[in-house]
């Protein structure tokens, strides 16, 4: 079956880069980002093994949350927007990957104490200044860290960054590396900081080479994208 051969691909890929970049294939984990994948197929990747799955739109996450196993790790990526916080605080959310911004910050926070629970999410940063991508500017991370210190419910567990879409390896290279230089200067500063989401379909490898340690991917698993 394809999906387990692309699987298989991605698992033998993540070796071989691990490899390259002297780390522990095992302490690398790789999403499987199931946006516009129906339940069925989820399914079969989690028959195939997969336990950590991410979903770009609450209610599809929402949706597919109920259809399948309870054991799946979910992850939010993409632009959250604040009216979707309340549907996803306690409900079976592992880890947001997007918080790129202080009202959404404020926002997790008060749905949080309102529920008595916490959230752990990711700081989404936007090395390359993109204007087609959220997240906070490099020189701005450390004021913003220093601003959201104060809300308790919010775990924050490491960073989360995209790279521009490209075949330049060594540019695709550089940003990762700033990246993992910037998560390298928090995560003596910050409890529980861990992980450094970078990586998709596209640029795993080079994610790899620079110290990413959790990877988003989505086509090379379930095949191209149909957008309705
Ligand atoms: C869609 C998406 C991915 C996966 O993209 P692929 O190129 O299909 O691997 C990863 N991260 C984010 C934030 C995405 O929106």
């Amino acid at each position: 079956m394809e999906l387990q051969e692309n699987i298989k691909r991605v698992q033998e890929n993540i070796e071989k880069y691990a490899e390259m970049a002297g780390s522990d294939a095992k302490k690398i984990k790789l999403l499987a980002v199931s946006k516009t994948v129906d339940a069925d197929c989820v399914q079969a990747a989690y028959d195939a093994g997969l336990r950590d799955f991410a979903e770009n739109r609450v209610q599809e996450f929402l949706k597919k949350k109920e259809a399948l196993p309870k054991d799946i790790g979910w992850n939010i990526i993409g632009q959250l927007q604040t009216n979707k916080v309340k549907y996803i605080i306690n409900n079976g959310v592992d880890l947001i990957h997007s918080l790129d911004r202080y009202d959404l910050a404020l926002e997790l926070q008060k749905e949080c104490e309102k529920k008595d629970t916490s959230i752990s999410v990711l700081v989404q940063v936007n090395i390359a200044k993109e204007d087609s991508k959220a997240g906070i500017y490099e020189e701005d991370v450390h004021a913003f860290f220093d601003k959201i210190a104060s809300l308790d419910r919010l775990k924050i567990k490491g960073l989360m960054t995209i790279a521009p879409y490209t075949t330049d390896t060594m540019y695709i290279r550089k940003v990762f590396g700033k990246a993992k230089k910037l998560y390298d200067v928090l995560k003596p500063k910050q409890d529980g900081f861990e992980w450094l989401s970078m990586g998709m379909s596209n640029d795993y490898g080079e994610a790899i080479l620079e110290g990413a340690n959790m990877l988003r991917v989505g086509s090379a698993i379930f095949g191209e994208r149909i957008y309705k």
